[in-house]
């Protein structure tokens, strides 16, 4: 469609330039729709935190990351990489972002209340809009704060955009974070189109490999570059995590090569927040071995 759209604009000429684009329509009524949806969304409470967990080597949950899920009235359940984007273009992305912090922050409170059996810390995705915002720094601080939250809990992932837009400005932001006690850790490394200069000045907490590359582990027998950046984070002894592990053949290839932290559907899909207590109970039962009856009992 798009290739006709742009044929038939050439060749009708610059002042006369009309096209019929039955999906480029739909394509744009739809985005006003979800544009006008998002505004309503979050006093509207149709948003809604998944959770997805990450584990060790040896099969312990040491966190989990959230994931932003959008219940439409009418139009159901729609993925972030629908409406992220609408959402950093409309500046709607600084309540939104607000709104998945603040909630992360009072599920991490009232799961201490209630004594749920998770320690780790809960991964928040930051875009480079709320994190290059000049009161960014001073949110977090205010809403961990409110909710009576451990910074070490929390473990912000950001990506090399967010991160160079000013690195200098950058590095200083990240050291007050890291000095106030939350995590950093570089989402979707590697795909990213800078140099790995930026490596050595920032501080950071976890590399997160992306699950582009874990993919490609199914069809090549070698894989430098997965092999590489688990390397890479050897030798700056910062810790890698696996994003999109899928199958048992990543995990072992991974796991051959030293890597240390894993998230993926093999282990578990993001959950909504019950369903994930409930399977990180069964974990820790299967882990413990309670699962299983004691020897001479039924
Ligand atoms: P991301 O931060 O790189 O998150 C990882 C994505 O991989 C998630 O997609 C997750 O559901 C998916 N994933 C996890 N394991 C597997 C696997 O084994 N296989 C496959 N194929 N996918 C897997 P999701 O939830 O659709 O989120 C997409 C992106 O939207 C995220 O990418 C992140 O950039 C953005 N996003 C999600 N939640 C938020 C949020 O609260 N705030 C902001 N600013 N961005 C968010
Ligand atoms: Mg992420
Ligand atoms: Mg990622
Ligand atoms: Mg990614």
């Amino acid at each position: 469609h798009a290739d006709m759209a742009l044929y038939r604009a050439k060749h009708l000429g610059r002042a006369n330039i009309q096209f019929y684009c039955p999906e480029m329509q739909e394509n744009a009524a739809r985005r006003l729709l979800l544009e006008d949806g998002l505004r309503r969304a979050v006093s509207n409470q149709e948003l809604e935190i998944y959770f997805q967990p990450q584990l060790n080597a040896s099969g312990q949950v040491i966190g989990a990351e959230a994931l932003l899920r959008w219940e439409h009235p009418e139009m159901g359940n729609i993925m972030p990489n629908s409406f992220i984007p609408i959402a950093e273009e409309t500046g709607l992305i600084h309540s939104v972002g607000r709104w998945v912090f603040e909630q992360a922050c009072a599920r991490l409170n009232t799961w201490r209340e209630n004594g749920v059996p998770f320690n780790g810390y809960i991964s928040i995705n930051v875009c480079p809009w709320q994190f290059n915002r000049a009161d960014f720094v001073d949110q977090v601080r205010n809403t961990l704060e409110k909710y009576a939250v451990d910074p070490g809990l929390i473990m912000l992932e950001l990506t090399e955009t967010a991160l160079l837009y000013d690195l200098d400005e950058a590095v200083d932001r990240l050291t007050t974070l890291r000095s106030m006690g939350l995590r950093v850790s570089l989402d979707d490394f590697g795909t990213g189109y800078s140099s790995l200069a930026y490596l050595r000045d920032l501080p950071l907490d976890q590399l997160k490999i992306d699950k582009s590359f874990i993919a490609e582990l199914n069809t090549t027998v070698d894989h430098p570059l997965v092999e590489s950046m688990i390397a890479i984070g050897q030798h700056m002894r910062i810790p890698v995590v696996a994003e999109g592990v899928e199958n048992l053949n990543q995990r072992d290839t991974l796991l051959s090569q030293g890597c240390e932290r894993y998230q993926g559907f093999f282990f578990c899909r993001p959950l909504p927040e019950r369903e994930f207590l409930q399977w990180l109970a069964e974990h820790e039962r299967n882990r413990k071995g309670l699962a299983l009856p004691a020897p001479g009992q039924t």
